[in-house]
């Protein structure tokens, strides 16, 4: 029988050479040399200790620590702090400094300008070894958790609700006990209800303290009120497909050349409409006058299509129909995923469409049309404009109507609705930015480019959420939370630029 050596696996004590762990050509090497090389004076603001005081850890051996902990899916400082102290690759990184996790999550937390300074330097580093091509930038975002209670969310009229709700319901308790204790020689009040009336009234006074704190409700779009949060008012509630959660949303920008992130920014609106020209304006620097933009129908608005014509940015973003209208995805449904009932949250289907305004012929001096029953309609309405467009009504004598067979295709409510009215909708008089869109989108050219746009973009996205398991922001306010995500975003580029080395 063979016989092979015993593996010994009890700890010793070995000679290990920390810079012989970081290997040439992995990530924790580029990083290394990479960080080596950059202009972190932005970190030393934060300090005082100039003339006195202990010596802190250096800014460069903690922004390698969180880089490297990033890029292997490790967001916790408390973890970070054990793989520093523990793990071979990361003590080789960090000099065996192992800092405490309250400087890691204070580091990460107060770093936002900092962290972009660096983000900018590697940028410019990345532009000078040819990886940013600016032909096309292609804008997404994505909606995560933070570290805020969805359940705390509401307008201030909701909040002073709760508030008396909670007063109302201690001060019943209260009363029911002074009314059961009426007579009795047993004064003591249970335990339980006292616990519960305290936490009532300690909630209630939270709630008006922070109403104090904030006297206004927060603006949203149109008017509206947005609702605020009593954990993190700069978070937002944003519908995703897998239910409505309490977050930010981080956006980015990326280069089509190589995928190169070159603007990176975490918002609390779920609005993507309102942050696509703050967006564009921010990768400025990045980007020159021919440089294409794409971005998805999330970002679509006539107002915004206007924007872009006026500052001359040549931009290529979808409408909600894009898809519709393009045969290719005429079988997508097939490939989307079953609905889930624990957390689709979306509508139900509609019912059947009844007979569009095509099945109506309309006669040439436009006098009237005939319906796919053959019955004549008669014009009711010239000059309308529905939707921008202008319009033609026609409408159905009752006579027609009312015992036609064809009724449940043709009115949506055949019990209650009289006779049919159809418009026909004519070219715009005056062609939108939005109509230019379509056509440009629907052409060869439009194809082809906004093709692009989906191997630019989601394979970053991909990357972050999936091999980084980047699934939720980890921090409060928005200042923060943006820091988080341009520290992905910087791992995502390093990587960019250390395989770039390795195959060059
Ligand atoms: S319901 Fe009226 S308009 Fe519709 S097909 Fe019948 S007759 Fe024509």
């Amino acid at each position: 029988m063979a016989r092979y050596k015993t593996m010994d696996m009890s700890p010793r004590l070995l000679p290990v050479d920390l810079e012989a762990q970081l290997v040439p050509g992995s990530f924790a090497h580029a990083l290394h040399h990479l960080v080596d090389q950059l202009d972190l004076s932005a970190f030393d603001a934060h300090y005082r200790n100039d003339a006195a005081g202990a010596s802190a850890h250096a800014p460069a051996m903690l922004l390698k620590a969180v880089l490297l902990a990033y890029a292997q899916g490790i967001v916790s400082s408390r973890a970070i702090e054990r793989a520093c102290r523990d793990n071979v690759l990361f003590i080789a990184l960090t000099g065996d400094s192992k800092p405490h996790f309250t400087t890691i999550a204070d580091f990460v937390s107060r770093s936002r300008d900092a962290i972009a300074s660096v983000f900018g330097q590697v940028l410019t580093l990345l532009g000078k070894e040819g990886l940013i091509g600016r032909a096309m930038f292609a804008i997404d975002g994505v909606k995560l958790p933070s570290n805020a209670s969805k359940h705390r969310s509401g307008t201030r009229a909701e909040f002073l609700a709760q508030a008396q709700k909670a007063e109302r319901a201690a001060k019943a308790m209260l009363d029911r006990h002074q009314a059961n204790d009426a007579g009795s020689t047993e004064l003591a009040m249970d335990a339980k209800v006292r616990a519960r009336i305290e936490r009532l009234t300690n909630e209630a006074a939270r709630i008006r303290a922070w109403l104090a704190e904030n006297p206004n409700d927060r603006p949203g779009a149109h008017g509206a009120i947005r609702k605020s949060n009593r954990t993190d008012n700069e978070s937002a509630k944003l519908a995703t497909d897998k239910g409505v959660i309490q977050g930010y949303c981080g956006v980015a920008v990326v280069d089509a050349s190589h995928q190169v992130i070159v603007e990176a920014s975490a918002h609390g609106t779920g609005s993507e409409q309102e942050l696509l020209l703050p967006v564009i304006e921010a990768c400025t620097a990045q980007r020159n006058d021919t440089t294409l933009i794409t971005a998805d129908a999330g970002y679509h608005s006539e107002a915004n299509l206007v924007a872009l014509a006026d500052r001359g940015i040549d931009a290529l973003i979808a409408d909600n129909q894009m898809r519709r209208r393009d045969e290719r995805f005429a079988e997508q449904d097939k490939h989307t995923t079953k609905r889930d009932p624990l957390h689709d949250k979306s509508r139900l289907p509609k019912k059947p469409a009844v007979f569009s305004a095509d099945r109506f012929v309309v006669a040439a001096d436009l006098s009237h049309a005939i319906c796919p029953a053959g019955k004549t309609l008669h014009r009711n309405g010239r000059n309308c404009t529905i939707g921008g467009y202008d319009a033609i009504k026609f409408r159905a004598p009752a006579s027609a109507c009312t015992d036609c067979q064809l009724r449940t295709q043709c009115v949506r409510k055949p019990d209650t609705t009289p006779v049919r009215k159809v418009a026909v909708l004519t070219r715009k008089a005056i062609v939108t930015h939005t109509q230019r869109m379509r056509e440009r989108i629907d052409s060869d050219e439009g194809r082809a480019q906004y093709g692009r746009r989906f191997a630019t973009v989601e394979p970053v996205f991909g990357n972050l959420r999936h091999n980084k398991q980047l699934n939720r922001f980890t921090l409060r306010g928005q200042a923060k939370v943006d820091g988080q995500w341009k520290l992905f975003a910087l791992v995502h580029n390093i990587e960019k630029w250390a395989n770039h080395r390795k195959v060059a």
